[in-house]
């Protein structure tokens, strides 16, 4: 077994686990591999032990990857999103993680409209409050779900956070905790076109605990593909 086979194997059997732990059907936690930075060679290697749903957080280097790998991948973009980038990605990507703004909603639909497709979002939440990072704030986003779900072409299908950087995964559980409860507030509105089934938090530092609090998606990266080398950026 390759050493990515072996690390991706890893990851799914701990996913399973704690599902098995906290009485959640495994099924009902998709693992997208963050990919970003890495080439299209250890994708294709995560591909043929059965991945299909890869995580990329720039345009560019999302559809450079689209391009080249198998056409059957699911992507999903959950990067920061300009809006003159939204049409190199807008019916291609199986989900936007990173709605933050109806300006940026706006765009999708016009776009998705003028393909006659529909494109499935999640609107991305500040949970941790932190200054360096995208999203709303959890008191905003019920307003801006409201918003969006009355624009043709995009469908909400649930919220996403980037938890902030902590050694120990416990320290995230309350914002994990909180991301849950957000859902199912929403969830309980019946806001028309809305739905709240994806709840995308978690990373290679906290999944565990993310799992536990209720994720539908967990977004691993170094732990699959190992560490990323790049200079400093800030909003990772
Ligand atoms: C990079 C990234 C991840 C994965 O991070 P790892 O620590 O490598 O697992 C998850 N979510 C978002 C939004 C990211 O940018």
């Amino acid at each position: 077994m390759s050493e990515l086979t072996e690390k991706l194997k890893n990851v799914q059997n701990i996913i399973k686990e704690t599902a098995y732990q906290v009485h959640r059907d495994p099924s009902e936690v998709l693992l997208v591999a963050v990919s970003k930075t890495k080439p299209a060679e250890l994708i294709q290697e995560a591909y043929d032990a059965g991945v299909r749903d890869f995580g990329e957080n720039k345009v560019q280097e999302l559809c450079e990857k689209m391009e080249c790998l198998p056409k059957d991948i699911r992507w999903h973009m959950i990067g920061h999103l300009q809006r003159n980038k939204v049409k190199y990605i807008v019916g291609k990507v199986t989900l936007i993680h990173s709605v933050d703004s109806l300006r940026l909603a706006e765009e999708i639909s016009k776009l998705a409209h003028k393909l006659q497709v529909t494109q499935d979002i999640l609107v991305e939440v500040n949970m941790g409050r932190e200054e360096s990072k995208f999203g709303v704030m959890p008191e905003e986003a019920e307003g801006l779900i409201r918003m969006i779900s009355t624009l043709p072409g995009i469908r909400v299908r649930g919220i996403m956070t980037s938890a902030p950087y902590v050694v120990d995964f416990e320290e995230n559980r309350e914002i994990f905790h909180k991301m849950k409860q957000l859902s199912v507030d929403i969830e309980s509105k019946n806001i028309d076109n809305v739905s709240m089934d994806v709840l995308s938090m978690g990373m290679s530092q906290d999944y565990v605990a993310a799992i536990e609090e209720g994720a539908t998606m967990v977004r691993v990266g170094s732990k699959i593909f190992g560490q990323r080398y790049y200079g400093t950026e800030s909003k990772q």
